[in-house]
């Protein structure tokens, strides 16, 4: 079915009570063409593959054609930004199409991103530009491949009209290529969903919202009542933990952990100003309009998530005569991290189990990458190849930035590997169970920011094929894949710019 365009689009501007979505329909845009696809989620949803080249893929997945059964919407969402309540938000420029169970029993949400104005645009347009959305499209895929909890993507569809971003991006408004991604999860749900209807007082949407989410999302879990819902907020907060433990092992900073960028499963949604760690730094975030407070830099990705739940468990609290369940939960959190920041160290270090001195021994070792500019991916990825009996910095050269500091911190980085290496010995493990931990937990390849944008600037000049390389590189992030050397090397200096990118 094709759909009609919208005059109106783009000029409406209200707040949405009672109700969690709207119907909207993707508007249509002058030329779709897929440009990349993830090969398992196709799989996943059942598409075979000589559908994916027809026209007729790029047309729903471009939003300018429903296949059978879609009713698109969009839906209603408030959140915390920065810190501060901003009310309404919404879907402003994400519609689902409609949502399937695949064969194997699981059900997935399909959801176009960029794909027209929705009742939630307030003054922007719905689209999406090609560079973000390749990000989105990459990263939703790497990051999977990675075994971080994640929403998936699809498709990536360019859409043949130009966008212009002149409100949310750097104040460049010249018109760039617009492009729409389809991401997948079994839920687009996020924390804000849940704030909206509770600073609106409205406690019978509240109560439908999370009797929903908890039928169709959560249907393992017993009990009712009260106790029901103690028991669903506790796994949102452990799914949570769980989301955040993968990305501060494999050095991912989401950038906006905003409570509207938080997904009730834990998955990791909405990729903005994202970036990978180079150099070991808790302190930095690629988010641009985050320079001075870096609310959202890497290391205090832990305890923003642990602020996020107690936003969420604070519009959940009407349901509740007792809030001890909620602060169970949160203190569930609290030491679900914990626990999985243990295993990290462990599985990072290759040792069989961590001891509270490995937790020092791990936190000696981040101060020293800090202070010696030290990338992180490589570093952990080289030790794996120390001789214990000789051990020797020689292993993770590559992965020092600056050489006077590699100098200068010479002896402390040796005293640490003697200590360290001393440690492997009193294991009394073979160095290929260690080297095989080691590599199990410490990839060898990353959406490294540089690497998407050398793809972005390639499929901007008109050719995508290295979003589709770059793709197959991050299919497998922890194996040697020889010949591929280059996507595994130290950030060059022309990229230097330690921003990531925005929207
Ligand atoms: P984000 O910062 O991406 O999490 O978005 C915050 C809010 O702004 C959400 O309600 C988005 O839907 C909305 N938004 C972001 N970009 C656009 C856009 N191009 N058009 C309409 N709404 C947008
Ligand atoms: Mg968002
Ligand atoms: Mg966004």
């Amino acid at each position: 079915r094709m759909l009609p365009g919208d005059p109106e689009a783009g000029s409406r501007l209200r707040q949405v009570e009672g109700a969690v979505w709207s119907p909207v329909l993707p508007t249509p845009v002058a030329a779709p063409r897929l440009l990349a696809h993830s090969a398992e989620m196709a799989d996943a949803l059942g598409i075979d593959a000589a559908t994916l080249d027809t026209q007729g893929f790029a047309d729903v997945f471009g939003g300018n054609a429903l296949a059978p059964g879609m009713a698109p919407y969009a839906s209603n969402y408030g959140g915390h930004q920065f810190g501060h309540w901003a009310g309404q938000l919404g879907d402003g420029r994400a519609i689902t199409l409609g949502e399937g169970v695949a064969a194997d029993g699981r059900r997935w949400e399909l959801q176009l991103k960029g794909a027209g104005p929705t009742p939630y645009s307030r003054r922007a347009d719905g689209r999406a530009v090609l560079r973000s959305s390749i990000r989105e499209f990459l990263c939703s895929e790497a990051m999977h491949h990675l075994g971080v909890p994640t929403t998936r993507a699809l498709s990536l569809v360019a859409t043949g009209d130009a966008v212009v971003r002149d409100m949310f991006y750097d104040g460049n408004a010249a018109p760039e290529p617009g492009a729409i991604v389809c991401r997948v999860a079994p839920s687009f749900l996020r924390f804000g969903h849940f704030e909206l209807p509770y600073t609106r007082g409205d406690v019978d949407l509240l109560r439908q919202l999370v009797d929903f989410t908890i039928a169709r999302d959560f249907p393992h879990l017993g009990g009712e009542g009260e106790a029901l819902y103690a028991a669903w907020f506790a796994e949102v907060c452990t799914r949570t933990a769980a989301m955040i433990a993968g990305w501060m092992r494999v050095g991912f900073v989401h950038g906006v952990m905003n409570t509207d960028n938080m997904s009730v499963l834990g998955l990791t949604i909405d990729y903005g100003p994202y970036g990978w760690v180079d150099d070991y730094d808790p302190d930095w975030t690629p988010n641009t309009t985050d320079a001075q407070g870096r609310r959202y830099r890497f290391g205090w990705q832990p305890r923003i998530a642990h602020w996020n739940l107690s936003r969420l468990a604070q519009a959940i609290s009407p349901l509740f005569d007792d809030i001890a369940p909620l602060q169970a939960g949160l203190d569930a959190y609290a030491e679900t991290y914990a626990a999985l920041d243990r295993e990290t160290i462990a599985a990072k270090l290759g040792l069989p189990d961590c001891r509270d001195s490995d937790v020092e021994r791990m936190q000696r070792l981040y101060g020293l990458l800090q202070a010696g500019e030290v990338d992180m991916t490589l570093f952990f990825r080289g030790l794996a190849d120390l001789d214990v009996s000789a051990p020797s910095l020689a292993v993770v050269a590559e992965a020092f930035y600056d050489a006077d500091k590699r100098v200068r911190l010479q002896g402390e980085f040796d005293a640490w590997l003697q200590a360290y290496a001393a440690r492997l010995v009193d294991t009394g493990e073979p160095d290929t169970v260690r080297r095989t931990r080691m590599h199990r937990a410490n990839p060898k390849f990353v959406l490294r920011n540089y690497l998407a944008q050398q793809a972005i600037d390639r499929a901007e000049a008109g050719d995508p094929s290295e979003i589709t390389e770059l793709l197959d590189v991050m299919r497998r992030p922890y194996d040697e894949q020889p010949g591929r050397e280059a996507f595994a090397e130290r950030r060059p200096d022309w990229a230097r710019t330690k921003a990531g990118c925005s929207m």
